[in-house]
């Protein structure tokens, strides 16, 4: 059995922070992340569905059951100058009433939008895209762009789900809705009512935003408390994972490594599959210590 005694939290731990399972929008319920994990040798797994902890328990008990040291995690949607940002949030207490309720507020206009998104797809001919996202959806609080995505890819009308987000769901491309998400300071006081520490999620994703409102977003999150960085996902090509190495050193942030994994076949990483985290960068797990669920 693993045990704190037995888990070495530095570099070169295969930590994977970061992952969905059908709670959001990954295709595998939380236990089946879970043995994925475990066989593909993650040392260290945490699930965090967009906007949803209602997975943990699940994945709690399944890492347990399979030896495998596990963080309770969420990744919450966050409107920042006119880009979408992520932040995951780790080592929370799933039970606690501001994160569960904030979690709820995130969630609540994803209805509507949804419909909207469907009509906006009418538009340009595509019909039934609300009632077919909405087959592919394992939570009915969380349905999300790549429910929509699934559904285009099922009625031929794209060849992968990378296709979709080039020609759909995208801003200025049709079936996009824009979207009001939490802000970045009520996003990091709910992580941390929960005792959680405040990760920015894949910052090479975000190409709307220029080099100023960028810096810009990283000194907001400092100052509000946010800790991490994610350096190594598979969200990041190999360039970004060296820009944000620099980011984090200059800023004195955590480092994470994650996934991101969805789906076996529509991730660009499996679990556990990545290159290490840089030497020289401060791991995130090595904070978390107290609130890793052995
Ligand atoms: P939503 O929270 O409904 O806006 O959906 C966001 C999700 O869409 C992300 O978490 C990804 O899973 C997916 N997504 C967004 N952009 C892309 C992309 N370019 N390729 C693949 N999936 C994407
Ligand atoms: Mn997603
Ligand atoms: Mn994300
Ligand atoms: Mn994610």
């Amino acid at each position: 059995m693993i045990s704190a005694a037995s888990l070495c939290l530095d570099g070169s731990l295969n930590a994977d922070l970061h992952s969905h399972s059908t709670v959001s929008d990954g295709t595998l319920a939380p236990a089946e992340v879970a043995s994925r994990a475990k066989r593909n040798g993650v040392a260290l797994w945490a699930l965090t569905d967009h906007d949803e902890v209602s997975g943990i328990e699940a994945a709690a008990v399944a890492a347990h059951e399979q030896g495998l040291p596990f963080i309770a995690g969420a990744e919450i949607s966050v409107s920042f100058a006119q880009e979408t940002i992520h932040v995951v949030g780790l080592g929370l207490d799933e039970h606690n009433h501001e994160l569960l309720k904030g979690l709820d507020k995130v969630r609540s206009g994803r209805l509507e939008r949804a419909r909207e998104m469907g009509e906006s797809l009418a538009k340009v001919g595509i019909e039934g895209a609300f009632e077919g996202a909405l087959a592919y959806v394992g939570n009915p609080n969380l349905i999300s762009r790549t429910h929509f995505a699934r559904f285009l890819v099922e009625k031929g009308i794209c060849r992968d789900t990378g296709d979709v987000f080039r020609k759909y769901l995208v801003e200025g491309k049709p079936g996009y809705v824009t979207h009001q998400w939490s802000t970045l300071a009520e996003c990091i006081s709910w992580i941390h009512s929960a005792g959680g520490i405040a990760v920015m999620a894949h910052p090479g994703r975000y190409k709307r935003l220029t080099a100023q409102e960028e810096n810009a977003l990283f000194d907001e999150f400092c100052a509000l408390g946010g800790r991490g960085v994610e350096v190594v996902t598979g969200s990041h090509t190999p360039a970004d994972a060296v820009k944000y190495n620099a980011v984090a050193k200059e800023r004195g942030l955590f480092a994470s490594r994650g996934s991101d994994f969805h789906d076996p076949q529509e991730s660009r990483a499996d679990l556990g599959a990545l290159p290490m985290l840089p030497a020289g960068l401060d791991p995130v797990w090595k904070h978390l210590e107290p609130r890793i669920r052995y």
